[in-house]
């Protein structure tokens, strides 16, 4: 076997994990999935760091389960209630102070990536990248007086929607099977902040955003479409998949799609499972790969923040979803593709050049 192949992931869950506990980033843990030691024994150069916010501490909705209804093909969630603008953003912002915290505690093994630059950088340095993400866009106020103010401190992904509706978009509620047409478009402030991401260069991403969504960025976005974490609906019909059709206008822009780790939107059946095996996370990506490129897909691995094989475990067992990878025929070229340069293409294509190349 070759040197370990370098791997940047399209979402973790881990800052807003990590926020809530007592136990640093530094330090290897066998809780969760990710920390630096298990980052760098699996070769996990660089992630979309999400912050995501949870309904607020006395909501029914904080328990992942509520309104879960096992049917005879699958599951159905209910639809999940908005969340205020002023509890998100004031969430968001401790989440970025501990981020910042996490940054200085590092002492240069991790930075927080503001330019292309500093990405390609850190990459020869052995520097973890962070790519700042909302998972969910309640943070930023309707008028987006805020926007410009989270980009300068570095914010680079945003995701329109988590799974509820917002001022600007609405998020599939989980169900299986079912397509992921679930409502309305984007509203006229939705629209608005797609332009001004492009205007800013911030990647839009499109995970849990429903159908109609989806297109209305299609058509208005001049940037290549991102998915960050999800999978193939022809191989897991639930509503968090990409139909063909939307996969195709992924390739069409020179997009990529994060395949997402997680059993209950890989498994042709649905259902959780830690005993998956990673050929399931293969064939989405075998998928997608076949039908748009291989310059088009790459991993989601939606690491503590969703169920992960228990063949791969944690960030430490990367290496062993790349032997699958080969396995599978992918060639020494489409697996650094897949593994980090699809993402880092992204970003230098999306991103304003030479803008904080600190
Ligand atoms: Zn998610």
């Amino acid at each position: 076997m070759g040197s370990i192949i370098p791997v940047f992931d399209g979402h973790n869950d881990t800052l807003t994990r990590l926020y809530s506990q007592e136990r640093s980033f530094f330090e290897r843990s066998d809780s969760g999935h990710l920390d630096w030691p298990r980052a760098v024994a699996g070769g996990l150069v660089g992630g979309i760091f999400a912050i995501y916010t949870s309904p607020p501490e006395e909501s029914p909705e904080r328990d992942p389960y509520y309104g879960l209804t096992i049917t005879p093909a699958g599951y159905e969630v209910t639809q999940r209630s908005p969340v205020a603008h002023e509890y998100a953003k004031a969430f968001t912002l401790s989440v970025m102070a501990y981020l910042a915290e996490l940054e200085e505690e590092g002492d240069g093994r991790v930075s927080v990536v503001r330019s292309y630059e500093a990405l390609e950088r850190n990459l020869g340095l052995g520097v973890l990248s962070m790519v700042l993400h909302f998972e969910g866009a309640e943070a930023i106020r309707e008028d987006l007086s805020d926007l410009e103010e989270y980009y300068a401190w570095g914010l680079r992904s945003l995701g329109l929607a988590w799974s509820r509706p917002n001022a600007f978009a609405h998020g599939v509620p989980f169900r299986f099977p079912h397509s992921p047409d679930t409502g309305p478009g984007l509203t006229t402030a939705g629209k608005r902040l797609v332009r001004a991401c492009n205007e800013l260069g911030i990647v839009v991403d499109l995970a849990h955003l429903n159908e109609a969504g989806f297109w209305d960025v299609a058509q208005l976005s001049n940037a290549p479409l991102v998915v960050s974490h999800a999978g193939v609906y022809e191989l897991c019909p639930s509503t968090r998949n990409l139909t063909d059709a939307q996969i195709e206008a992924v390739g069409e822009t020179n997009g990529v799609i994060g395949i997402i780790f997680e059993p209950i939107n890989t498994r042709p059946d649905g259902k959780p499972g830690a005993d998956t095996p990673l050929e399931v996370i293969v064939g989405h990506i075998a998928y997608v790969a076949e039908r748009i490129g291989v310059d088009h897909v790459a991993f989601g691995s939606d690491f503590d923040g969703a169920e992960v094989p228990d063949a791969l475990g944690d960030a430490a067992g990367l290496p062993k979803l790349i032997d699958a990878l080969r396995a599978n025929s992918f060639d020494d070229e489409a697996v650094e593709k897949i593994a980090y340069k699809n993402w880092l293409r992204v970003f230098r294509d999306t991103w304003r050049q030479g803008d904080f190349g600190f």
